[in-house]
C-alpha cells in the first residue's frame, strides 16, 4: 500500500523532471529533457552569456531556522552551481533588524553545512552593502527616480489602488531632487521619528503590476541591528536590497520562489535604473509544500514561542534541525529534493514520499539491533540457570561488510507485549499458549504456561526451548510462522523511547477555514513517550545522533538528551507506512 502511494507520486511530472537532473544524464547528451532551470543555465553556457560563468546565491533572512522548503532552495542554488562548475554564495538578507538574530545566522550556517554544501569564503550579508545601497538610493534621487514621501502607511496603501483601479500619485511625488536629497539625508541622520516618511521609487502609479506603483525603498526604524548595531536608523526594503545585492555579487542566476514572479519587473527596474555594470537574472520555481505540516517561518516561530513544540529542533518540526534530531540523514533530504524536482507550478508533496526516501537510506545503512518497547517477561523453564550464550546477530543484511555482533541469550528474556496473546484470533501467528515461535538469531521456544497478576494481566510467559534448533529447524520441529525480537533480561539496558507522529492531524493545516487557526489542527498524539523500554547491550554506548533499525519496530536514533545509563531514542520513522494503511483501510 505504501508502495502504491509512492509510485503514484513518482509518476508526477515533477518527478520525471527530477529524474533528468542527474548529472550523468545531462552529460550523456541523451534526449531526456532537463528541468526548466537547468535548460536555461545550459543555454546560457552554450551562448557564453556571462562569459560562461554560473554564480548563484542562497539568500536566507536570519529570522528563523531553516525548514525543508529551504532545503529545496539550497539544493537548487548550491546544487546547480556545483553541477555547472560555478559558485554559490551564502548571503544573509538581514534588512529587518526587528525580527533577525545572530542565533538564526549560526543555525542557518550549521544547517547548510550539514546538508553537505559549502559557500567556502563567500559568506555575505545584505548589511555589508548598507552604505552602497544608500549611495544607490542617492543616485536614484538625483536621477529623479526616487522621492521622500510623508504619506502615512495607511495613506500609501490607499493611494496604491487595486488590481482594477490605478493608483493615485502622492502630493510629494514631484519635489525637486535637491529637496529629496536633503530629506533623505535627514532620514538617515535620525532627524525624523519612525514612520514619519519613507523613500519611494518613482516608477508608475498606474502600472498594472502593483509592485511597480512606487514601492518603498527605505523606512525609518530605530532598532539595533545584529551586525551594524545602531549605526543606521533607516533600513532598505527587501526587493531593493535583494536585487542590488545580486548585482553587486555578480550573480548570474538568481533562483527564488514563485511568489516573487510579480516582483521580477521591479528586480530588473532597479538594476536598469542604476545602470549597474552587471545584470542578474531572476528565475522563479515552485516552493516546496508537504502535507501534514506547515512551512512558514512565521508559523513555526509561533509554535516555538507558544510552547506548542519543544523548540525549533523538536523532532516533529519540519525544520532541518528538527529533522536532524529526528534522525533524518542529509542524504535522504537531498534525495527527496531531487525527487521532488523543479517545477513552475505549486503543488503539495505527500510526506509519504519523504519518509520513503528516508527509509531507503536507512535501510542501506542503519545497523540492526533488538529493542523491546513494551516488555513482557519470558522465562525458558528448561534453559540452564546461569548459562549465558553469545549468539551471532547480523548487523545489516543489506550490507555484508557491516558484519555480525554477539547478543547475550539467557533463561529470562523480554519480548514485546503485543507479541503474545492468551486467546489469539485466527490470524495472529505470534506467541500464544501451546504455540512455537522462533526467537530471532536464537532458538525455537514453545509456550507452556503463563503467570498472571491479581488483575488478570499476564506478567510472565513460560516456555521450553529446543536446544537443537539454534541453527535451523530440527527435522521434527513444528512449522513456525513467527520470529520474535527479544532482549536478555539480565543484560539489557533501560531506555526511554519517544514515538513521533505527524505534527498536524489534517493534510493542509494552513487552510484556515471557518476562522480556525492552524494551531487548532495540531495532532494531540504527535508524541508518545515510553519510559520502560529495554534495549540490547550493544546500545549501551549509543552516541546522540546514532541511527539504528530496531528490528520489527522501525528506525530510531539516539536523541541529544541520551546519556550512557539514561538512553533516549527517537523513532525516526516506522518500517512500514502506517499512515497509508490508516487512509486505505481505516484500521489500526
Ligand atoms: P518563509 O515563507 O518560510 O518565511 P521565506 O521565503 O521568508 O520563508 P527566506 O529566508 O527569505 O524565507 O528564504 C530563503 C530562500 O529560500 C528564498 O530564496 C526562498 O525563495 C526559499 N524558500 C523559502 N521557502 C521555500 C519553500 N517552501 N520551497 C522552496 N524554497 C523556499
Ligand atoms: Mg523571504
Amino acid at each position: 500500500m505504501k508502495e502504491s502511494i509512492v509510485e503514484k507520486l513518482m509518476e508526477t511530472p515533477d518527478k520525471k523532471a527530477a529524474h533528468n537532473t542527474q548529472p550523468d544524464q545531462r552529460d550523456t547528451g541523451s534526449n531526456t529533457p532537463l528541468d526548466f532551470i537547468r535548460t536555461i543555465v545550459t543555454e546560457d553556457l552554450k551562448t557564453n552569456k556571462n562569459e560562461g560563468r554560473v554564480a548563484t546565491r542562497f539568500p536566507p533572512e536570519p529570522n528563523g531556522y531553516l525548514h525543508i522548503g529551504h532545503a529545496k532552495a539550497i539544493c537548487i542554488d548550491f546544487g546547480i552551481a556545483e553541477e555547472f562548475g560555478g559558485t554559490c554564495n551564502l548571503r544573509f538578507d538581514d534588512t529587518n533588524p526587528v525580527k533577525e538574530d545572530v542565533e538564526y545566522v549560526d543555525a542557518i550556517q550549521e544547517d547548510v553545512r550539514w546538508l553537505g554544501f559549502s559557500w567556502e569564503d563567500r559568506r555575505y550579508y545584505a548589511s555589508d552593502y548598507f552604505e552602497k545601497l544608500y549611495e544607490c538610493a542617492v543616485r536614484l534621487i538625483l536621477a529623479g527616480k526616487a522621492y521622500v514621501d510623508e504619506l502615512s502607511a495607511g495613506e500609501i496603501r490607499e493611494y496604491r489602488g487595486t488590481l482594477t483601479e490605478p493608483g493615485k500619485e502622492s502630493p510629494h511625488r514631484n519635489r525637486s531632487a535637491e529637496e529629496n536629497l536633503e530629506l533623505f539625508r535627514q532620514m538617515r541622520a535620525g532627524e525624523f521619528e519612525d514612520g514619519t516618511c519613507v523613500l519611494r521609487a518613482r516608477i508608475d502609479m498606474a502600472s498594472p503590476n502593483l509592485n511597480m506603483r512606487d514601492p518603498t525603498l527605505y523606512r525609518i526604524r530605530r532598532a539595533s541591528h545584529h551586525r551594524t548595531g545602531d549605526q543606521w536608523c533607516i533600513y532598505p526594503m527587501y526587493d531593493y536590497a535583494h536585487s542590488l545585492s545580486d548585482a553587486f555579487e555578480n550573480i548570474t542566476h538568481s533562483f527564488c520562489t514563485l511568489e516573487f514572479e510579480d516582483h521580477r519587473p521591479l528586480y530588473d527596474w532597479f538594476q536598469e535604473a542604476l545602470q549597474l555594470p552587471f545584470r542578474s537574472r531572476q528565475i522563479e520555481f515552485a516552493r516546496l509544500n508537504i502535507n501534514y505540516t506547515v512551512m512558514s517561518k512565521r508559523k513555526l516561530l509561533q509554535l516555538v514561542q507558544e510552547g506548542l513544540v519543544q523548540g525549533w529542533d523538536d523532532p516533529r518540526m519540519p525544520t532541518l534541525c528538527g529533522l536532524r534530531r529526528r534522525g533524518y540523514t542529509p542524504e535522504s533530504i537531498r534525495n527527496f529534493c531531487d525527487r521532488v524536482g523543479v517545477a513552475k507550478r505549486d503543488n503539495v508533496v505527500d510526506v509519504a514520499l519523504l519518509e520513503h526516501t528516508l527509509r531507503e537510506v536507512l535501510n542501506a545503512k542503519a545497523p540492526r539491533v533488538m529493542a523491546v518497547l513494551h516488555p513482557l517477561r519470558l522465562i525458558i523453564d528448561n534453559y540452564p540457570e546461569g548459562l549465558v550464550e553469545q549468539l551471532d546477530a547480523v548487523n545489516n543484511p543489506e550490507d555484508p561488510a557491516a558484519g555480525t555482533r554477539k547478543v547475550p541469550f539467557s533463561r529470562e528474556l523480554f519480548i514485546e507485549q503485543e507479541d503474545f496473546m492468551e486467546n489469539p484470533p485466527k490470524k495472529f501467528f505470534r506467541m500464544a499458549p501451546g504455540r512455537t515461535v522462533r526467537l530471532r538469531y536464537g532458538y525455537l521456544v514453545t509456550c507452556v504456561n503463563v503467570v498472571k497478576d491479581d488483575k488478570g494481566e499476564v506478567t510472565e510467559v513460560h516456555c521450553t526451548y529446543d536446544p537443537d534448533s539454534l541453527t535451523g529447524n530440527p527435522a521434527n520441529a513444528p512449522k513456525v510462522k513467527a520470529t520474535l525480537h527479544w532482549v536478555s533480561a539480565m543484560h539489557c539496558m533501560p531506555a526511554e523511547v519517544r514515538l513521533y507522529d505527524r505534527l498536524f492531524s489534517v493534510e493542509n493545516p494552513s487552510d484556515e477555514k471557518d476562522g480556525k487557526d492552524f494551531k487548532s489542527y495540531l495532532n494531540p498524539n504527535s508524541l508518545e513517550v515510553i519510559h520502560s523500554c529495554k534495549v540490547e547491550p550493544a546500545l549501551a554506548d549509543a552516541q546522540p545522533g546514532g541511527r539504528y533499525q530496531f528490528e520489527r519496530l522501525g528506525y530510531f536514533c539516539a536523541d541529544l538528551d541520551s546519556r550512557p545509563g539514561a538512553l533516549v531514542f527517537n523513532r525516526t520513522v516506522t518500517l512500514r507506512d502506517a499512515w497509508a494503511k490508516i487512509i486505505q483501510g481505516g484500521k489500526q
